[in-house]
């Protein structure tokens, strides 16, 4: 497909060469990480500005083309892709840090600042953006999936830490959700509307967020436990008995084997728990010897603390390269991550099901959680031509997921539901469904925001 003519005139005119249709930047904003199919856009456009923006989207609305932004490209359910085509919005040129406020202990950025761009930014300052989601996400695409990541069990996810938005909605006007204070009771709740809207009611631009202090102390460690169910417990009752880790993370014995291969570590192949405690140096030790204490209660052994920064990045990096080491264990292989979050209790038991599951899988997989708020992944190293095995997965996932949904859980935590979580949304959301149904004909009555995401057609909104 190719844009109306009129249209990418009027684009060329506004943007000059950062518009373009060419087939290497259309194939580079297709949706291909992880497991779902190239959907390429028709068109590229690089706006530098909140107002390009806008009349960018005035001109969509006019020629009726649809509109995916689109910032690192790391989202992992085909958020970014463009299945009905459509110009796509690279937003990693707004990339201004727009203020640093450490009285007020907030910034404000440009959508495609990436999070790591904001804390070297903040090196100086003693402050730093805590969400951290493994890849070098955009702020503006951390919150349009509501990301959060290894430390959200003490810091929040994006929902706890934005304060305000700056939007262009469909119809190419601009507008703020809300001012900087910590608290308001000022009316509909917009930021909170537009978080996690992955791109489907409008296009955020500006992100004010909230900034915290570098601790005193920190302290990490992995320990080893003879199985899932002990080290799962161990996580849940840490958290139930008033522990409050900075980051706990669980990696299976399968992706311990994965990771030494990947990065020629020697870590023991166990289930293992990575924790991490900050605060003042009295207190970091003390949750260091009541941590210790539960974990070996429960046959955690093995105990390796890190308090330099050198060496616990050391230990963290298992951790991180988790999703790859998995997948580069069979060449050729695509990623496919689940994503279920349950309850805090349920958590044992949901990854002893996913468990259950994958004893007679042949697929490679690692089991890897932010245990501490009840999400766990399995990845699974896709081989993406052989469509026998993407059945298989799916059916899979759609266990997980209706074991998480027994237990009041949900089918995403963090990931966005993009294209492939469309399917659980009624199971999820029951009468909820139409409610976001008519948010969005509000918001979006053409349907030229990432169409094709989140909401499920109508037809299949009932399973
Ligand atoms: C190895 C790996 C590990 C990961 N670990 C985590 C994790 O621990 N936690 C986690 O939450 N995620 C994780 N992810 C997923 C991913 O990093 C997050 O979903 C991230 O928030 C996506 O940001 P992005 O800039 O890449 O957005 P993109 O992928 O470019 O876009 C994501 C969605 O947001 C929309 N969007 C992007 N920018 C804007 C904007 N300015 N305005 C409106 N809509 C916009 C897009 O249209 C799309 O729907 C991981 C991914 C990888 C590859």
């Amino acid at each position: 497909m190719t844009l109306p003519q009129t249209l990418a005139g009027q684009l060329a005119d506004l943007l000059g060469d950062r518009f373009t249709e060419g087939r290497s930047d259309r194939d580079n904003h297709a949706g291909t990480e992880a497991h779902h199919d190239a959907m390429p856009p028709d068109a590229v456009a690089y706006p530098v500005s909140t107002e390009e923006v806008a009349a960018v989207l005035r001109a969509c609305r006019e020629a009726q083309v649809p509109v995916i932004a689109h910032g690192a490209g790391s989202s992992l359910e085909g958020n970014a892709s463009a299945p009905q085509g459509g110009l796509c919005l690279d937003m990693t040129r707004m990339d201004r840090i727009v203020a640093v406020r450490p009285e007020d202990m907030d910034c404000t950025v440009e959508a495609g600042v990436t999070r790591e761009a904001l804390n070297a930014h903040l090196r100086d300052t003693g402050l730093f953006f805590p969400v951290d989601p493994g890849a070098n996400a955009t702020l503006g695409g951390m919150a349009a999936t509501r990301a959060s990541g290894t430390n959200a069990v003490h810091y929040g996810t994006m929902r706890e830490n934005v304060l305000s938005l700056t939007v262009v909605t469909a119809e190419g006007e601009i507008i703020r959700t809300a001012r900087r204070a910590r608290k308001s009771s000022a009316g509909y709740d917009l930021t909170h509307l537009y978080l996690g809207s992955e791109g489907t009611l409008g296009i955020i631009t500006e992100i004010s967020l909230r900034l915290y202090g570098r601790p005193e102390a920190t302290m990490a460690a992995i320990c080893t436990f003879p199985d899932a169910t002990s080290a799962s417990e161990t996580a849940v009752e840490a958290i139930q008995m008033g522990l409050t880790p900075a980051r706990m993370e669980y990696l299976d014995a399968g992706c311990i084997r994965a990771v030494n291969a990947y990065s020629q570590r020697n870590d023991t192949e166990a289930d293992t728990l990575f924790v991490e405690f900050i605060g003042s140096p009295e207190g970091v030790r003390e949750q260091v010897a009541l941590f210790e204490e539960l974990a070996s209660a429960n046959g955690g052994e093995d105990f390796r603390w890190a308090k330099e920064e050198e060496a616990r990045n050391r230990l963290w990096r298992a951790r991180h390269t988790a999703y790859t080491a998995t997948v580069a264990q069979r060449p050729g292989a695509r990623g496919w991550a689940t994503d279920v979050c349950v309850p805090l209790s349920a958590l044992p038991a949901c990854i002893d099901h996913a468990k259950t599951l994958l004893a007679d899988c042949p697929v490679p997989a690692s089991i890897m959680g932010h245990v501490g708020d009840g999400n766990f992944h399995v990845v699974f190293a896709m081989d993406p031509d052989a469509p026998d095995e993407r059945a298989l997965l799916a059916k899979l996932n759609a266990k997980m997921v209706a074991e998480a949904l027994s237990h009041e859980g949900t089918c995403t935590g963090e990931h966005g539901v993009g294209i492939g979580k469309q399917k659980y949304m009624a199971d999820e959301h029951g009468p909820a469904l139409d409610i976001m149904r008519r948010v969005k004909a509000a918001l979006d009555p053409d349907n030229l925001m990432n169409p094709g995401k989140v909401l499920p057609p109508a037809q299949e909104a009932r399973t």
